[in-house]
Protein backbone atom coordinates (compact mmCIF):
# COMPACT_ATOMS: atom_id res chain seq x y z
CA UNK A 1 0.00 0.00 0.00
CA UNK A 2 1.21 3.52 -0.93
CA UNK A 3 0.45 6.60 1.45
CA UNK A 4 1.18 9.99 0.61
CA UNK A 5 1.82 12.74 3.46
CA UNK A 6 0.51 15.71 1.84
CA UNK A 7 2.14 18.08 4.82
CA UNK A 8 5.22 17.55 7.39
CA UNK A 9 7.87 18.85 8.73
CA UNK A 10 10.27 16.30 8.44
CA UNK A 11 13.36 18.57 7.77
CA UNK A 12 12.91 20.15 11.62
CA UNK A 13 12.62 16.70 13.79
CA UNK A 14 11.57 16.83 17.46
CA UNK A 15 13.90 16.15 20.25
CA UNK A 16 14.36 12.29 20.22
CA UNK A 17 13.32 11.41 16.32
CA UNK A 18 16.78 11.24 15.80
CA UNK A 19 17.60 12.57 12.53
CA UNK A 20 15.05 14.18 9.21
CA UNK A 21 16.72 11.41 7.05
CA UNK A 22 15.75 8.43 9.71
CA UNK A 23 12.39 9.87 9.98
CA UNK A 24 12.31 9.40 6.10
CA UNK A 25 13.41 6.15 6.15
CA UNK A 26 11.08 4.66 8.80
CA UNK A 27 7.72 6.32 6.49
CA UNK A 28 9.10 4.84 3.52
CA UNK A 29 9.03 1.47 5.87
CA UNK A 30 5.44 2.13 6.69
CA UNK A 31 4.53 2.65 2.82
CA UNK A 32 4.77 6.69 3.02
CA UNK A 33 6.03 6.90 -0.44
CA UNK A 34 6.18 10.44 -0.81
CA UNK A 35 6.02 13.40 1.97
CA UNK A 36 5.75 17.29 1.42
CA UNK A 37 7.36 19.82 3.41
CA UNK A 38 5.83 22.61 4.72
CA UNK A 39 7.63 25.80 4.82
CA UNK A 40 6.99 28.43 6.56
CA UNK A 41 9.88 31.44 6.15
CA UNK A 42 13.18 31.80 4.76
CA UNK A 43 14.76 29.87 7.36
CA UNK A 44 13.09 26.61 6.02
CA UNK A 45 14.02 26.48 2.72
CA UNK A 46 17.82 25.13 2.97
CA UNK A 47 16.87 21.89 5.21
CA UNK A 48 14.14 21.65 3.41
CA UNK A 49 16.05 21.26 0.02
CA UNK A 50 18.99 19.04 1.92
CA UNK A 51 16.41 16.20 2.43
CA UNK A 52 15.10 16.94 -0.92
CA UNK A 53 18.06 16.18 -2.35
CA UNK A 54 19.10 13.18 -0.60
CA UNK A 55 15.51 11.81 -1.42
CA UNK A 56 14.57 12.47 -4.99
CA UNK A 57 10.86 11.78 -5.86
CA UNK A 58 10.27 10.81 -2.32
CA UNK A 59 10.39 14.48 -0.47
CA UNK A 60 8.50 17.44 -1.77
CA UNK A 61 9.69 21.07 -1.39
CA UNK A 62 6.76 23.70 -0.46
CA UNK A 63 7.62 27.82 -0.20
CA UNK A 64 5.87 30.16 1.66
CA UNK A 65 5.84 32.55 4.56
CA UNK A 66 3.41 31.40 7.11
CA UNK A 67 0.94 33.52 9.05
CA UNK A 68 2.25 33.48 12.58
CA UNK A 69 6.10 34.73 10.91
CA UNK A 70 4.79 37.81 8.89
CA UNK A 71 5.78 40.82 10.93
CA UNK A 72 6.89 44.75 10.58
CA UNK A 73 9.52 43.00 7.83
CA UNK A 74 7.10 41.03 5.84
CA UNK A 75 7.59 42.61 2.49
CA UNK A 76 11.17 41.87 2.17
CA UNK A 77 10.97 38.76 3.72
CA UNK A 78 7.97 37.67 0.81
CA UNK A 79 10.49 39.21 -1.79
CA UNK A 80 13.36 36.82 -0.86
CA UNK A 81 10.99 33.89 -1.13
CA UNK A 82 9.64 35.14 -4.24
CA UNK A 83 12.77 35.56 -6.10
CA UNK A 84 14.00 31.85 -4.64
CA UNK A 85 10.14 30.62 -5.34
CA UNK A 86 10.99 32.13 -9.17
CA UNK A 87 14.50 30.41 -9.40
CA UNK A 88 13.25 27.21 -8.99
CA UNK A 89 10.13 27.11 -10.80
CA UNK A 90 10.59 27.26 -14.79
CA UNK A 91 8.01 29.55 -16.30
CA UNK A 92 6.06 26.65 -18.25
CA UNK A 93 3.91 24.32 -16.32
CA UNK A 94 5.67 21.69 -16.86
CA UNK A 95 6.34 19.22 -13.84
CA UNK A 96 9.56 17.05 -13.02
CA UNK A 97 11.74 17.63 -10.15
CA UNK A 98 14.03 20.42 -8.43
CA UNK A 99 10.90 22.34 -8.34
CA UNK A 100 8.32 24.25 -5.70
CA UNK A 101 5.29 21.71 -5.78
CA UNK A 102 3.06 24.12 -3.95
CA UNK A 103 3.51 27.82 -2.32
CA UNK A 104 2.66 27.02 1.49
CA UNK A 105 2.62 26.93 3.96
CA UNK A 106 0.19 30.61 3.88
CA UNK A 107 -2.74 31.64 5.35
CA UNK A 108 -4.15 33.57 8.71
CA UNK A 109 -3.64 32.70 12.04
CA UNK A 110 -5.67 35.28 14.48
CA UNK A 111 -5.41 32.76 17.32
CA UNK A 112 -2.42 33.95 19.38
CA UNK A 113 -2.04 37.66 18.01
CA UNK A 114 -3.98 40.13 15.82
CA UNK A 115 -1.52 42.43 15.55
CA UNK A 116 -0.42 42.16 12.08
CA UNK A 117 -4.00 41.19 10.54
CA UNK A 118 -4.04 43.34 7.61
CA UNK A 119 -0.38 42.42 6.62
CA UNK A 120 -1.35 38.53 7.12
CA UNK A 121 -4.18 39.08 4.60
CA UNK A 122 -1.84 41.09 2.33
CA UNK A 123 1.10 38.48 2.41
CA UNK A 124 -1.77 36.00 1.73
CA UNK A 125 -3.10 38.09 -1.52
CA UNK A 126 -0.05 37.86 -2.59
CA UNK A 127 1.19 34.81 -2.03
CA UNK A 128 -2.26 33.48 -3.57
CA UNK A 129 -1.05 35.64 -6.99
CA UNK A 130 2.71 33.68 -6.58
CA UNK A 131 0.19 30.37 -7.04
CA UNK A 132 -1.18 31.59 -10.09
CA UNK A 133 1.77 32.55 -11.86
CA UNK A 134 3.71 29.36 -11.33
CA UNK A 135 0.25 27.21 -12.39
CA UNK A 136 0.63 25.47 -8.41
CA UNK A 137 -1.49 24.88 -5.51
CA UNK A 138 -1.17 26.90 -2.08
CA UNK A 139 -0.91 24.61 1.08
CA UNK A 140 -3.13 26.63 3.66
CA UNK A 141 -3.06 27.37 7.70
CA UNK A 142 -6.38 28.70 8.72
CA UNK A 143 -6.68 29.37 12.51
CA UNK A 144 -9.59 31.42 13.88
CA UNK A 145 -9.49 32.89 10.43
CA UNK A 146 -11.78 30.92 8.23
CA UNK A 147 -13.97 34.20 7.38
CA UNK A 148 -11.25 36.41 6.79
CA UNK A 149 -9.30 33.73 4.35
CA UNK A 150 -12.31 32.48 2.44
CA UNK A 151 -13.40 35.84 1.29
CA UNK A 152 -9.28 36.44 0.29
CA UNK A 153 -9.61 33.20 -1.68
CA UNK A 154 -12.92 33.87 -2.69
CA UNK A 155 -11.87 36.98 -4.44
CA UNK A 156 -8.39 35.66 -5.57
CA UNK A 157 -10.48 32.34 -7.23
CA UNK A 158 -10.68 32.86 -11.12
CA UNK A 159 -10.91 29.17 -12.00
CA UNK A 160 -7.34 28.49 -11.84
CA UNK A 161 -6.72 28.52 -8.00
CA UNK A 162 -6.02 25.08 -6.04
CA UNK A 163 -4.93 24.21 -3.45
CA UNK A 164 -5.62 22.35 0.30
CA UNK A 165 -6.93 23.49 3.44
CA UNK A 166 -4.09 22.00 5.53
CA UNK A 167 -5.28 20.21 9.31
CA UNK A 168 -8.77 21.53 8.16
CA UNK A 169 -10.95 22.58 11.52
CA UNK A 170 -13.68 23.70 10.61
CA UNK A 171 -17.41 23.36 10.76
CA UNK A 172 -19.81 21.36 8.33
CA UNK A 173 -21.05 24.59 6.51
CA UNK A 174 -17.62 26.02 6.32
CA UNK A 175 -16.45 22.46 4.68
CA UNK A 176 -19.71 23.68 1.83
CA UNK A 177 -17.46 26.41 1.21
CA UNK A 178 -14.42 25.18 0.66
CA UNK A 179 -15.44 22.65 -1.62
CA UNK A 180 -18.11 25.40 -3.86
CA UNK A 181 -13.67 26.76 -3.84
CA UNK A 182 -12.92 24.05 -5.52
CA UNK A 183 -10.62 22.92 -2.68
CA UNK A 184 -9.22 20.12 -0.75
CA UNK A 185 -9.38 18.84 2.87
CA UNK A 186 -5.76 17.99 4.72
CA UNK A 187 -6.54 15.60 7.15
CA UNK A 188 -4.52 14.30 9.46
CA UNK A 189 -4.40 13.44 13.41
CA UNK A 190 -7.16 15.17 14.76
CA UNK A 191 -9.52 12.67 12.79
CA UNK A 192 -8.36 9.64 15.50
CA UNK A 193 -8.83 12.37 18.69
CA UNK A 194 -11.60 12.08 20.86
CA UNK A 195 -14.66 14.18 20.38
CA UNK A 196 -13.36 15.29 16.87
CA UNK A 197 -16.27 16.71 15.19
CA UNK A 198 -13.99 15.64 11.83
CA UNK A 199 -15.61 12.51 11.54
CA UNK A 200 -18.53 13.70 10.07
CA UNK A 201 -16.86 16.09 7.67
CA UNK A 202 -15.04 13.63 6.45
CA UNK A 203 -18.30 11.41 5.92
CA UNK A 204 -20.17 14.88 4.15
CA UNK A 205 -17.59 15.47 1.60
CA UNK A 206 -16.55 13.85 -1.74
CA UNK A 207 -13.72 11.08 -1.13
CA UNK A 208 -11.88 12.96 -4.30
CA UNK A 209 -11.70 16.24 -2.15
CA UNK A 210 -9.76 14.61 0.47
CA UNK A 211 -5.94 14.42 1.17
CA UNK A 212 -3.57 12.67 4.12
CA UNK A 213 -1.37 14.43 6.17
CA UNK A 214 0.54 14.51 9.52
CA UNK A 215 2.05 18.41 9.54
CA UNK A 216 5.00 16.25 12.13
CA UNK A 217 6.13 17.08 14.39
CA UNK A 218 2.84 17.81 15.63
CA UNK A 219 -1.03 16.69 15.91
CA UNK A 220 0.27 13.01 16.00
CA UNK A 221 -2.23 10.66 16.01
CA UNK A 222 -3.66 8.16 18.51
CA UNK A 223 -1.81 6.02 20.11
CA UNK A 224 0.41 8.45 19.71
CA UNK A 225 -0.94 11.65 20.62
CA UNK A 226 0.61 14.29 22.67
CA UNK A 227 3.96 12.85 21.23
CA UNK A 228 6.33 13.92 18.43
CA UNK A 229 4.34 12.88 15.35
CA UNK A 230 6.11 11.79 11.82
CA UNK A 231 5.14 10.80 8.38
CA UNK A 232 5.48 7.64 8.88
CA UNK A 233 1.89 7.70 11.06
CA UNK A 234 0.16 8.61 7.91
CA UNK A 235 -1.31 5.26 7.91
CA UNK A 236 -3.33 5.46 11.09
CA UNK A 237 -5.23 8.29 9.72
CA UNK A 238 -5.56 6.08 6.56
CA UNK A 239 -7.39 3.59 8.81
CA UNK A 240 -9.64 5.74 11.13
CA UNK A 241 -10.92 7.14 8.18
CA UNK A 242 -11.73 3.74 6.07
CA UNK A 243 -13.31 3.39 9.17
CA UNK A 244 -15.73 6.68 9.42
CA UNK A 245 -15.95 5.87 5.26
CA UNK A 246 -16.67 2.23 5.99
CA UNK A 247 -14.08 1.42 3.15
CA UNK A 248 -11.27 -0.60 3.35
CA UNK A 249 -7.69 0.46 4.09
CA UNK A 250 -6.72 -0.16 0.41
CA UNK A 251 -9.42 2.03 -1.15
CA UNK A 252 -8.45 4.97 1.06
CA UNK A 253 -4.91 4.70 0.64
CA UNK A 254 -5.62 4.45 -3.33
CA UNK A 255 -7.98 7.36 -3.15
CA UNK A 256 -5.71 9.70 -1.01
CA UNK A 257 -2.41 8.89 -2.88
CA UNK A 258 -4.16 9.60 -6.72
CA UNK A 259 -6.03 12.96 -5.11
CA UNK A 260 -2.36 13.86 -3.82
CA UNK A 261 -0.68 13.00 -6.80
CA UNK A 262 -3.15 14.80 -8.84
CA UNK A 263 -2.91 18.17 -6.56
CA UNK A 264 0.30 18.38 -6.43
CA UNK A 265 1.32 17.27 -9.66
CA UNK A 266 3.34 14.49 -8.35
ZN1 LIG B 1 2.60 22.82 9.11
Amino acid sequence: MNWIDTHTHTYDPAPGQGSAAECVERALAAGVCKQIQGGVDLASIKPIWELCERYPGVVYPTIGLHPTEVKEDYAQVLEKIYAELASKNPSSPQQGRGRYVAVGEIGMDLYWDKTFVREQEEALRLQLGWAKEFRIPVVLHVRNAFEECWHILKQAQDGSLRGVFHCYSGSLEQARRVLELGFHFGIGGVLTFKNAKLPEIVKSVPLDSLVLETDSPYLAPVPYRGKPNESAYVPLVGEKLAGCLGLSLQQVAEATTANAKALFGL
